[in-house]
């Protein structure tokens, strides 16, 4: 008598290959079974790739994206976080340079009574990331276990962790795939790949800032715009609470670029003082989370709430509060001179009289790559005390020979090829120009607020 054998597999992944190449939309079982044959390894590399490279070409519909989303979402553990008395809230940033708000707006948030589970992550490309800025705090720990993490979450309110394994493993196997088979510039895999790691925090809302402009992933604002609807839908579909702002990232957020600079210039917010622009975006933020966690009726009673929080210092005790948690030296926080920092020193001179017209904000964030502050290849070790510090900006008038930037690194020889870089990111005209752009372009939401 023969065997019986193992139930049949109830989809020929060539088939689903070829209906996607043919513009066919998957049904949630066809996606479900690709992204599940993926995290096992039943179904290989290349077939995968084929398909994702298909769904490059050919885009997704909205519920193929949502079924993408929460299959990718459910291939690993979803924390379950309703032991915690108050709305879970989080912000997401596509990435940026300079971008450093996470690190205000989570304690400030936790400050004002809701929580913050962030899970967040290294630099990619030219931009940086929340966790290489965090270990630039001596002794500070990214890689708390889930009971460490609720730990940390219950007695200050918030937590900033890296992606644990067994969090979304469906998209650690297939971002590493896009990465090397050229199928990363997809909305609807990007927003699949962003929303299903977010989701897995079990959070309630979630404040996306979409970054657009020359030193974001999306330089047109047309293409920020879609990818925004479409996680703020996908996210709704799952019962979150949501909303995005498109954001200028034209020039460098701030004035620090570089991983212990720009812990510094949090500092600085968070003792109600750091540059304007930075302060407000982390107050337009802030203002939404409170909003959409349901701490404030309105958007502009939670920016108040947020400036009352920043300036009662409430904000820096708890991010102190976090640091010490999570095993961080309290006494950097305290005097930020003692964070890790390189001597020498290289301006960055302006060849030209007139105003700042423009920015080539990416070259900025490469020029700190290139000084050791982000990776060139996966494996590279960050530099923590390396970066530039960015004296003028769009609008600003300079004359011959002044600053544009600073340069922190170890040595001439070592600052001499992104100083090359930073001089020809700047454009000088004799003419201002025309209008600067508004921080925030656009506010994606459905409701009043
Ligand atoms: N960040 C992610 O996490 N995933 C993407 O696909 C792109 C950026």
């Amino acid at each position: 008598m023969s065997q019986p054998s193992a139930s049949p597999s109830p989809f020929r992944v060539i088939d689903l290959i070829r209906k996607k190449r043919d513009g066919g939309a998957l049904s949630s079982a066809e996606i479900g079974y690709l992204v599940e044959g993926c995290t096992d390894g039943s179904i290989p590399d290349y077939q995968m790739a084929a398909w994702l490279m298909a769904v490059v070409l050919r885009g997704m519909t909205r519920e193929e994206t949502a079924a993408l989303t929460d299959a990718m979402l459910h291939s690993g553990e979803v924390l379950d976080l309703s032991f915690l008395p108050a709305k879970k809230v989080d912000k997401h940033s596509t990435g940026g340079v300079g971008d450093k708000t996470s690190l205000v707006l989570a304690p400030l948030i936790a400050a004002g009574g809701l929580f913050v589970p962030m899970i967040s992550g290294r630099g990619l490309g030219h931009t940086g990331g929340t966790l290489d800025k965090l270990e630039s705090i001596p002794g500070f720990r990214v890689d708390l276990a889930v009971p460490e993490f609720h730990r940390v979450l219950k007695a200050c309110g918030c937590s900033m962790i890296g992606q644990t394994e067994k969090v979304a493993p469906a998209d650690r196997k297939l971002y590493a795939l896009r990465d090397v088979t050229g199928t990363v510039e997809s909305p609807y895999l990007i927003c699949a790949s962003i929303m299903s790691k977010k989701l897995a925090e079990g959070t309630d809302a979630l404040v996306l800032d979409v970054k657009t402009g020359s030193g974001a992933f999306m330089k047109k604002e047309e293409d920020a715009v879609f990818l925004a609807e479409l996680m703020v839908e996908i996210g709704e579909r799952m019962g979150k609470q949501m909303a995005a702002l498109i954001t200028d990232m034209n020039e460098p957020l701030g004035r620090m670029v570089g991983n212990a600079l720009e812990v510094q210039e949090c500092i600085e917010v968070l003792h109600a003082g750091g540059p304007a622009d930075l302060r407000d975006l982390c107050l337009d933020l802030s203002a939404w989370m409170f909003f959409l966690g349901g701490a404030t009726k309105t958007v502009a009673q939670g920016k108040q709430r947020a400036e009352e929080i920043i300036t009662s210092g409430k904000a820096f005790e708890r991010f102190r509060q976090m640091i010490e948690m999570q095993g961080g030296d309290i006494s950097v926080i305290d005097d930020p001179s003692r964070l890790p920092s390189a001597e020498h020193r290289v301006d960055v001179s302006s060849l030209q009289a007139g105003y700042v017209t423009s920015i080539a904000c990416e070259q900025v964030g490469t020029a700190c790559v290139i000084l050791g502050g982000g990776r060139e290849r996966k494996e590279d070790s960050i530099d923590p005390a390396v970066g530039i510090v960015v004296h003028k900006k769009i609008g600003d008038i300079v004359s011959v020979g002044e600053a544009l930037c600073t340069i922190h690194c170890h040595s001439d020889a070592q600052g001499a090829r992104a100083k090359q870089l930073l001089q020809e990111s700047y454009q000088i005209s004799s003419v201002p120009p025309a209008r600067k752009q508004p921080l925030i372009h656009r506010v994606i939401y459905k409701g009043e607020y």
